[in-house]
């Protein structure tokens, strides 16, 4: 009687006044890279697999084991758990458990190469564009990196089904002006500047590029369907180097600084990857 019903408008106005707090949601993720924020918290950027590239703060995280063990380290595996306003640049890290450890990426070598494929996925993806399938990729990546080393068809073969996922396939079975499909022995060119491969009539005279031999693209185009460890078993011959030169080309205009882990890759293994003028290096197969 004593002021039940006004008691409960006042409930019910200050419900309506109090600031919403985001729900608490969790994915599996892959830890991209971090960077330190003031004395104790680290900022860290994940692929997600159910909400796409995500960045968050992870409040105390240098000295709490419990929320945070060891679990923010690039490459590694994990479930991450956090809240995020919806107008917020920043997701609040709550807590981030290891899933998988990074043991076997203690090798040098195959540091250097789990750090190749974090790397372009990063630079191929942007905040709240969750691509489907992308994270399983990466996933597979390092997965099969943990298993055994990097060959010149398993790079090719990740370059390239990132590059489709990542909503830039090449179609690299026919001229992409006139649709002809190769034949015989016509020569593809590979526009520099677009990325696209086009027949000798279709080719401007302007444009810088480089010939490629049909019967590579088709390997190629084959590599954007099979499973990373099919692509790994796959023959490199001759015509490996020219594929790197391929997906060098193609990743370099989606690119907006080097490669860091490039750099790594050559320092361990001299040789292994490619020079090419205004194209990242794409790396080729482990020496280990
Ligand atoms: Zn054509």
């Amino acid at each position: 009687m004593e002021g039940k019903g006004k008691g409960g408008l006042v409930k019910e106005s200050r419900g309506c006044l109090a600031p919403r707090v985001p729900e608490s949601r969790n994915s599996l993720a892959i830890v991209l890279r971090w960077r330190a924020y003031g004395e104790s918290d680290k900022i860290a950027t994940f692929l997600t697999e159910d909400f796409g590239k995500l960045t968050g703060i992870a409040k105390g995280a240098k000295n709490s084991r419990r929320r945070f063990p060891n679990s923010l380290e690039p490459l590694a595996r994990v479930r991450v758990h956090f809240r995020q306003k919806p107008t917020a640049n920043l997701a609040f890290l709550e807590s981030c458990e290891l899933r998988s450890s990074t043991a076997a990426f203690t090798d040098p070598t195959r540091y250097a190469y789990a750090s190749y494929v974090v790397e372009l996925t990063d630079q191929l993806t942007l905040e709240d564009d969750p691509v489907p399938g992308l994270y399983a990729l990466l996933d597979e990546a390092l997965a099969e990196l943990e298993r055994g080393p990097a060959t010149s068809a398993f790079l090719r073969g990740f370059e390239l089904q990132l590059l489709t996922r990542a909503g830039f396939e090449p179609q690299l079975d026919r001229c992409t002006r006139c649709d002809r499909v190769w034949t015989g022995d016509a020569r593809a060119h590979l526009s520099f500047s677009h990325g696209t491969m086009t027949c000798t009539a279709c080719r401007g005279f302007e444009e810088s590029g480089m010939s490629v031999d049909p019967v590579l693209l088709a390997r190629m185009a084959e590599l954007k369907t099979l499973s990373l460890a099919a692509c790994r078993e796959r023959a490199h011959d001759g015509l490996a180097r020219d594929a790197g030169q391929v997906t060098g080309r193609l990743l370099a205009l989606h690119l907006a600084r080097p490669l860091r882990s490039v750099r790594l890759i050559e320092q361990l293994a001299p040789g292994s990857v490619g020079r090419q003028t205004d194209s990242i290096e794409t790396p080729d197969e482990s020496v280990s």
